[in-house]
């Protein structure tokens, strides 16, 4: 029988995961199943080990269940998991649990390999948002070193306590947005959901370097309203959230099979459709 992997959310008939992996095992020659599957709002950990029961080897685990996912896993979670406080990814070997998260990875490699093709080191990284997403991608980020990494955040306090929970790994500021007001970042990645309602953060004009690339986790919306300004502010470089999504997955297809497949493929495909 093949080896069965789902994708866990609600709501989930939305999710790229299925086609995406679907294309990984395709490249690699691997024999297993990939599924979306809906859980209810109240039924996370019993949708979990009903599929465990049924063969389940693995998952991958979106809104809104990721601070979930690091409960059931808990205590045997990797260390990108245990600073993020949320797992995006499961495996299931002999009844035992064990939690990952490869999103903020995901983002790095995708930054990192296919668009700037040269590390983050030096650079003066400005993120937006103090969510589960921002939450998750910090300490992968410090791990480059950057100059500086500037967390601007609406509620300023969820921003001032990501401070405190990272300074210890590196250059880490909190900042209102109005405060950025005069400064300049190579780098300034949207992680709000402000691009889910169509919104732009308020961010003041002449934030972007020369040469920097502005990314927005939202993915398969076309330039979104954060995209838009930064074209206009002249940013020389915007992405959407497509390549972290395939990345994470190759990580999480990584953490499963032991094998890293092509992403380049899977990434232009999906753009192809936007
Ligand atoms: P959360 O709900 O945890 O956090 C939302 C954040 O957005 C908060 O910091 C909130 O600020 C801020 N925010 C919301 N609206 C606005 C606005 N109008 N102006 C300024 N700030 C705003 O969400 P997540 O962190 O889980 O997700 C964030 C985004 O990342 C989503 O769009 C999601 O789709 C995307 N994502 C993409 C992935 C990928 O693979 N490409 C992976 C994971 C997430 P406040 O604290 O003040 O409320």
């Amino acid at each position: 029988m093949s080896a069965r992997y789902a994708v866990i959310g609600n709501p989930v008939a939305h999710s790229k995961s299925p086609e995406i992996h679907a294309a990984f095992a395709r490249q690699t020659g691997q024999d297993m199943s990939y599924e979306a599957m809906l859980a209810p709002l109240d039924g996370f950990a019993a949708a979990v080990k009903d599929f465990i029961n049924h063969g389940g080897r693995g998952m991958n685990v979106t809104l809104p269940f990721k601070e979930q996912a690091f409960q059931l896993a808990a205590p045997n979670v990797s260390v990108r998991a245990g600073a993020a406080g949320a797992v995006n990814t499961l495996s299931f070997d002999e009844g035992a649990i064990a939690g990952d998260n490869t999103d903020g990875t995901g983002l790095i490699r995708d930054i990192q390999f296919n668009l700037l093709r040269a590390t983050l080191t030096g650079l003066r990284i400005l993120l937006l948002g103090a969510g589960g997403a921002a939450r998750g991608v910090i300490l992968p980020l410090l791990m480059f070193k950057p100059v500086l990494l500037t967390v601007a955040n609406r509620t300023l306090s969820k921003a001032q306590a990501l401070e405190q929970r990272f300074a210890q790994h590196g250059n880490i500021k909190a900042s209102a947005y109005a405060a950025l007001a005069g400064k300049q970042y190579d780098l300034v990645i949207n992680a709000t959901s402000a691009s889910v309602a169509g919104a732009l953060p308020p961010l003041p004009e002449n934030i972007f370097a020369a040469d920097a690339l502005a990314y927005d986790l939202m993915y398969g919306q076309g330039l979104t309203p954060f995209l838009q300004f930064a074209q206009r502010q002249g940013a020389a470089r915007l992405a959407d959230g497509t390549g972290m999504l395939v990345e994470q997955a190759a990580e999480s297809f990584y953490f499963w099979r032991g094998m890293r497949p092509d992403t380049a493929p899977v990434i232009a495909r999906l753009k192809s459709k936007e």
